[in-house]
């Protein structure tokens, strides 16, 4: 439309989001969907968090919050960055914002100047490209494949750096891949980067608990990081609260400083409730979402297992996250029921037509070799999903 901005015009609809919808719709026509294409815990909130929501109604919680969050709510944010990451953020380096993509675009808007690069590992998360776009920025993707389980080496990282770069912006563990970096791994990135002291560094950790190896490492705790870094975590994924939209950042202060104030004249603080209830969240022992992270690696052995016996699909471990990742390149150019499977899309297209299976194209994260299935869906749907894509291809 030749009346909207080149800002929107030039931005691409969140793929997830997308898929979601077309399912949805397929779905309203009467298809039986299975749908594998969402970021989300099909859990329910645990009820302590709950229970801290409703008491916040009957407190009336009901005025505007302060705009970078209640103060006791960020009293636990620097508590859990403590206890989970050994990290000291003060309540000053806190910003709590409306899910963790407002505090990533929080971020971008307040970092990046016109024509300021970002190295992107591909494949990262979808709205990644998008945000720094809109900031002005320019993504540089650094590809990986499954061989190096889709994570970037030091050497990848010094080649990309240039001038222009900013920021580096990933994920660990990694939506799409489920990859995890480990301490050895991202102490070699920061080898790199402290050889360049102006580059700032995303590292967003909401999978942090969810996570089946051993540790989760924070590139803030590392050597020469802590002051270019912003730790980003929030709660829609550890904790199912993704429709409750609480996201934080740990930062440098003027950098917190600098995203409250772009806050303020866009959004004010986030929702009341759901801040009081994310204390109570934060609050508890990590102990009391244990049962979700086993049932999400029970289920990643499932999809693993069932995955290996199709021909053609080469998966990774994923390590983290509630993602596989497979690389289905051996069907480009092949013939699957009369249609012609040029590229990913078109794979996800077929599975979503053949297969009545909703999964998301790896291009939209970056790597147009792969599909992402998330397995955040029970047991029988996965092996029902895995069936019908297997008769399909
Ligand atoms: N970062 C990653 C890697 C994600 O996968 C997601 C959600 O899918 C987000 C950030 C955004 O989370 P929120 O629901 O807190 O906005």
């Amino acid at each position: 439309n030749k009346y909207l901005s080149d800002r929107i015009n030039n931005m691409s609809t969140s793929a997830t989001l997308a898929m979601a919808a077309k399912a949805r719709e397929l779905r309203n026509e009467g298809k039986d969907i299975i749908g594998l294409s969402l970021g989300e815990p099909d859990f329910n909130i645990p009820d302590f968090i709950k229970e801290a929501a409703k008491e916040a109604i009957d407190q009336n919680y009901s005025s505007y919050s302060p705009v970078d969050g209640y103060a006791d709510l960020k009293n636990a944010i620097s508590k859990k960055f403590k206890r989970d990451n050994a990290l000291e953020y003060s309540a000053s380096q806190i910003v709590v914002s409306t899910g963790a993509k407002q505090s990533l675009a929080n971020v971008a808007m307040v970092l990046l100047n016109p024509g300021d690069e970002v190295i992107l590992p591909a494949p990262y998360w979808v709205s990644y490209s998008d945000i720094v776009k809109l900031a002005g920025g320019i993504p540089v993707e650094v590809p990986t494949d499954i061989a190096s389980d889709f994570k970037i080496t030091p050497d990848q990282l010094r080649n990309a750096i240039s001038p222009k770069t900013k920021m580096i912006w990933y994920s660990s563990p990694c939506n799409p891949s489920g990859s995890v970096y480990s301490r050895e791994e991202l102490e070699g990135l920061a080898a790199v980067l402290r050889d360049h002291p102006d580059i700032f560094v995303v590292s967003d950790e909401i999978y942090e608990h969810i996570n089946f190896r051993s540790g989760h490492t924070s590139i803030a705790g590392i050597d020469g990081m802590y002051e270019r870094t912003i730790t980003v975590n929030g709660v829609s994924k550890a904790f199912a609260m993704t429709g409750w939209r609480i996201g934080y950042i740990g930062a440098p202060e003027w950098i917190a400083r600098a995203c409250t104030k772009f806050q303020g004249q866009i959004t004010s603080g986030a929702n009341a409730i759901a801040q009081r209830a994310t204390i109570a969240a934060l609050e508890a022992p990590v102990s009391s979402i244990q049962f979700m992270i086993d049932e999400f690696r029970k289920r990643r052995d499932l999809i693993l297992e069932l995955l290996s016996e199709i021909d053609g699909f080469r998966v990774n471990v994923p390590e983290g996250a509630f993602y596989v990742f497979p690389d289905i390149s051996s069907f480009f150019g092949k013939e699957l029921r009369g249609k012609t499977v040029k590229d990913a899309s078109d794979f996800a297209l077929y599975l979503l037509e053949e297969a009545n299976v909703a999964t998301v194209t790896g291009a939209a994260f970056g790597n147009p070799n792969c599909i992402r299935i998330s397995y955040a869906a029970s047991e029988k749907e996965i092996r029902e999903a895995v069936r019908r894509i297997s008769e399909a291809v």
